[in-house]
């Protein structure tokens, strides 16, 4: 277990506030005494900064380090936090985004200077489309949801131009909350479906809403509960045969590089999330990239500017008349997309196989190890993560949430909870490929352990975290009326 935290200079969460520190007249820099402040125009001198904390440049950097080990982040511990691929994210990227030809590189440069960054955004455009089975590829939007509103933006133009641009679409109940905010925000009604018990979407569910004013069906392969959509297929055919079109939510292709592509399991568009499935650091409002996939009959409707090739040199054209215009300023993020491009070269077509392969094995793995103290919703094989529930444990009085927080003191991250909706008490777990066999063993442990501490004391479990700086958060208050000052914990 970890201790309760402390900083590099031992004082950590217990240290005071920056503005309560130091010591009038220190200082991290001081001026020679014959130039200096006299020299400096005396409109940008001030005598005093109000409540200014005045502290040597040692103290500053004790407390900022004191304060950068109170982070958790993927580089610390294990992050199986389902749905969100907390992969490990090689450093090697990193290296190639800081390239200065990269880094420095302005927006507003011509095309002949940054033939290179064009020719890495054409390719990984290329690249994309061969994994995912599309036939074009946009990389403006900057995240997944705005992948999504992209995908929905072709979709109505494409529609609109056959002459109804039509009024629903329809998302099921597994969906990720994005996909129903998307639809609306361009315009459309969003009709739900369920899935089944098996946790995924029937031919029929589809057939009984399914009718020539849906534009298209939303569908996650594998869907959020982990579980593959077997009838995508069968679907694709229905929503096609009544005029719609089929949108893949590919947040998840994590479990499926090199195995299979949902250009072949009748898709039209989807988006594919570059900082989860090709690794940029992400979380806590980071950046990311949602490129778009399309098939052919509707590259016409991509946003501009576009990379071409012509003579061997990459240009950037915007004369495509039945465009949906630009949805991003300039090329989108570009630094998530040279790491994506440099995660895929590094690991190549195999890697990359082998990559969704371990993500299933230790998905898998997990699954297994606890399939008999955590209850499974889904008898399904499961895909690149796990659903379980806090069924067993309930008898105890013992939730999600108190599972979740009693992690904590084991030093994890707690999996996904109570998402997806479907599943109640839901407890998402993704390990992904990059966690060795003895990570998930003691992540393994660690579930078990809770699940025996619920049925001999649930209220160790109920009273969880007890190592952490602060205990539970009132989560809604602390968001809308932060309290910054610390104050020790009494138990
Ligand atoms: C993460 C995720 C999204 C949204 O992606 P953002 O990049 O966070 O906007 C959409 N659908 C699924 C299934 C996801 O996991």
């Amino acid at each position: 277990m970890r201790e309760r935290s402390a900083g590099a200079n031992g004082r950590g969460s217990d240290a005071p506030l920056i503005f309560e520190s130091g010591s009038p007249g220190r200082s991290g820099f001081f001026w020679p005494e014959e130039k200096g402040a006299a020299e400096l125009p005396p409109e940008l001198l001030r005598d005093e900064i109000s409540g200014f904390p005045e502290m040597g440049e040692f103290e500053v950097l004790r407390h900022f380090t004191g304060l950068s080990h109170l982070n958790f982040g993927i580089e610390s511990q294990f992050y199986p936090l389902g749905s969100c691929t907390m992969k490990y994210n090689p450093k090697v990227n990193e290296v190639v985004a800081r390239l200065p030809g990269f880094a420095l590189l302005h927006p507003l440069a011509p095309p002949e200077l940054i033939q290179g960054a064009l020719e890495l955004l054409f390719q990984l455009e290329r690249m994309l489309a061969e994994i995912s089975g599309m036939d074009d590829v946009t990389l403006q939007p900057a995240a997944g949801a705005q992948g999504e509103l992209t995908g929905l933006m072709l979709i109505r133009a494409c529609l609109a131009e056959r002459g109804n641009p039509r009024r629903k679409i329809i998302v099921p109940d597994t969906a990720h909350g994005t996909n129903p905010a998307s639809s609306t925000l361009c315009g459309y009604e969003v009709i739900q479906i369920n899935s089944n018990k098996q946790g995924i979407i029937e031919p029929a569910a589809v057939e009984q809403v399914m009718d020539e004013s849906v534009a298209a069906l939303m569908i996650t392969n594998p869907n959020t509960l982990g579980v593959f959509e077997k009838n995508i297929q069968a679907i694709a055919d229905l929503v096609h045969r009544r005029g719609g079109l089929l949108y893949l939510d590919g947040a998840n292709l994590n479990a499926l590089m090199g195995i299979a592509k949902p250009g072949d399991m009748g898709v039209d568009v989807l988006h594919i999330n570059l900082h989860k499935t090709f690794s940029t650091p992400h979380g806590g409002g980071g950046p990311g990239a949602g490129p778009v996939g399309v098939k052919a009959f509707l590259r016409h409707y991509l946003p501009v500017p576009r990379i071409q090739k012509r003579d061997e040199a990459y240009e950037l054209r915007e004369d495509f008349p039945k465009t949906v215009g630009r949805v991003r300023s300039f090329f989108g993020n570009f630094g998530v997309l040279v790491r994506a491009y440099t995660y895929i070269i590094s690991l190549g077509a195999d890697g990359l196989e082998e990559t969704s392969r371990m993500a299933l094995l230790n998905a898998n793995y997990l699954k297994k190890k606890l399939e008999e103290t955590f209850h499974l919703p889904s008898t399904e094989p499961c895909m690149h993560e796990c659903v379980f529930t806090d069924r067993h444990q309930q008898k105890q009085g013992v939730s999600t949430l108190d599972i979740a927080k009693r992690l904590l003191d084991y030093g994890f991250h707690p999996p996904t909870i109570y998402f997806p909706l479907v599943v109640s008490g839901a407890l998402m777990i993704e390990p992904t490929e990059t966690e060795s066999r003895e990570t998930l063993d003691a992540f393994a442990d660690a579930m078990i352990s809770i699940a025996r501490e619920a049925k001999e004391n649930p209220a160790l479990v109920k009273g969880a975290p007890h190592t952490t700086p602060v205990g539970r958060l009132d989560e809604a208050r602390a968001a809308r009326r932060p309290v910054l000052r610390w104050e020790p914990r009494k138990d």
